[in-house]
């Protein structure tokens, strides 16, 4: 340590500090580059009705394969390119391919983009769903956004004004990771909403502790009386699944239970793989 100390000036915390913020600066350096080379590729997660019997909608995920590093979760990056100040860069991309790749589904399934909250603090976001729209002829009424309870910290009356203008054209709009934050149930009533996505820790122990499921029901309850959609995320257990469907607790399901994030060919075929398990059931019926 003081070997160290006399040979670079700085203590070991002090270099790995150094050697932390060097990588970083690394990885923004990339990002802009896998940004600009159209780099960036989406994988698409279905939400399926809640009896699995048919795909509804596919949620954009953003995907970075790094060339050394690998792939880079979206936390991460996406973290970054908000720091950057590039992540509208990342949400033109993503919603244009996302429209473009919808139009190659059966129609009808929905595509989901998420927003960040920076992108709900420029009215350009308008012309920027307005131009994916326009480019790829997808109906706004098979684009929905999902925004967090972030995106409402900062200008509540310009978000929920932006938010207004996007349903009254027709796109369907969700919060996303519900019950994380700071929730507040009263938003559910006060915003333009159409969906709320259930955030996945509210699954926790919801089958072992009645509690906890009482909860989940409670907010799901309050929720539909508002008139919203239930979306249920990162449901992985069939027995989750059950508890769910027990008490007709959601609309849809999204989940590794029923689908991790696949390729955009990759949801056609999912939907048609339901589809002839359906029409066998059926047959075996009769
Ligand atoms: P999110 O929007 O809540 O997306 C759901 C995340 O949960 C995804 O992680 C998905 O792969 C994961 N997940 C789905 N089902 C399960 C499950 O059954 N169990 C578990 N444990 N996890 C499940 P992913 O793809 O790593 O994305 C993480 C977050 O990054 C997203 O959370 C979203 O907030 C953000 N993100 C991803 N793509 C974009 C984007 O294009 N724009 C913006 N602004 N944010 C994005
Ligand atoms: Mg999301
Ligand atoms: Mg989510
Ligand atoms: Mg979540």
């Amino acid at each position: 340590e003081s070997k160290s100390k006399q040979r670079g000036g700085l203590s070991g915390f002090e270099r790995e500090m150094d050697g932390r913020y060097i990588e970083q600066q690394k990885l923004k350096s990339d990002l802009r580059d896998a940004i600009a080379a159209k780099g960036l590729s989406v994988a698409y997660q279905p939400m399926f009705k809640a009896d699995g019997s048919r795909i509804e909608c596919a949620e954009a995920l953003a995907r970075w394969v790094h060339p050394e590093k690998g792939a880079i979760p979206p936390d991460v990056f996406i973290r970054l390119a908000e720091e950057m100040g590039v992540i509208s860069d990342i949400t033109r991309f993503i919603l244009m391919k996302a429209c473009t790749d919808c139009m190659t589904w059966p129609e009808h399934i929905a595509v989901s983009v998420n927003l960040s909250a920076r992108d709900l603090r420029d009215a350009d976001i308008l012309a920027v769903v307005a131009e994916a729209l326009q480019a790829s002829k997808l109906e706004a009424s098979r684009l929905h956004l999902e925004i967090t309870e972030s995106c409402l910290i900062d200008e509540p009356a310009a978000v929920r004004a932006i938010l207004a203008e996007l349903r009254a054209r027709g796109i369907t709009i969700a919060i996303d990771d519900f019950g994380t934050g700071f929730s507040s149930l009263s938003y559910l009533d006060t915003l333009p909403l159409d969906i709320v996505k259930i955030d996945r820790s509210f699954l926790r122990n919801i089958v072992e502790d009645g509690r906890r499921l009482k909860l989940l029901r409670g907010t799901v309850n309050l929720a539909r009386e508002l008139g919203l959609k239930i979306v249920t995320e990162g449901v992985e257990t069939t027995e989750q699944l059950a508890l769910l469907n027990k008490y007709r607790a959601t609309d849809l399901i999204q989940g590794y239970v029923f689908s991790p994030p696949v390729p955009s060919q990759n949801i056609a075929l999912l939907q048609q793989a339901i589809g002839r398990r359906a029409v066998q059931r059926r047959r075996n019926k009769v």
